[in-house]
């Protein structure tokens, strides 16, 4: 697939990265095994440094490839919740499954989803629409009609 979006060139150069990483600590994993095996074979051969050595540099890969993964989210507008992990809105100050605070800079707490202004209706407070029967007597919350017009409540007593 061509790539047009930028943000889209940006995350390819990320996922390149990572997958040059991966296959780095593709070639580690081999000479550590190659390593280890030869040590197997010739018992006055010590290859415990070099090994360490490898696995240093394998877990510094991993985190390489964690932050990549971190800033390829971003790109998309989202992040992980460092409790659960479960993929957030960039702007969310709570994760929306456990609930977990988020103190980056990206969080917004949302006073307006908080105190209810209508304007914009929050994507959380899914509210399913009653099944209309028929023009009932309810109180409808006075901001509410305000905001729309202000029309004389249905006539039925
Ligand atoms: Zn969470």
């Amino acid at each position: 697939m061509a790539i047009f979006d930028p943000k889209q060139k940006v995350i390819a150069g990320y996922q390149k990265s990572i997958d040059d990483k991966k296959n780095s600590i593709k070639k580690y994993y081999d000479e550590i095994g190659r390593m280890y095996y030869g040590q197997y074979k010739d018992m006055n051969l010590d290859v415990t440094k070099d090994i360490n050595t490898r696995c240093d540099a394998v877990s510094t890969l991993y985190d390489e490839i964690d932050d990549l993964n971190i800033k390829i989210l971003h790109e998309k507008g989202l992040k992980l919740c460092p409790k659960c992990r479960t993929e957030n809105a960039l702007t969310y100050a709570f994760c929306f499954k456990c609930g977990s605070r988020f103190d980056d800079p990206d969080a917004v707490i949302d006073e307006a989803a908080i105190s209810g202004a209508p304007a914009a209706a929050p994507v959380t407070a899914a509210v399913p629409d009653p099944i209309e029967m028929e023009p009932a007597a309810e109180e409808v919350p006075a901001e509410d009609v305000a905001a729309e017009e202000t029309e004389a409540p249905a006539e039925e007593a």
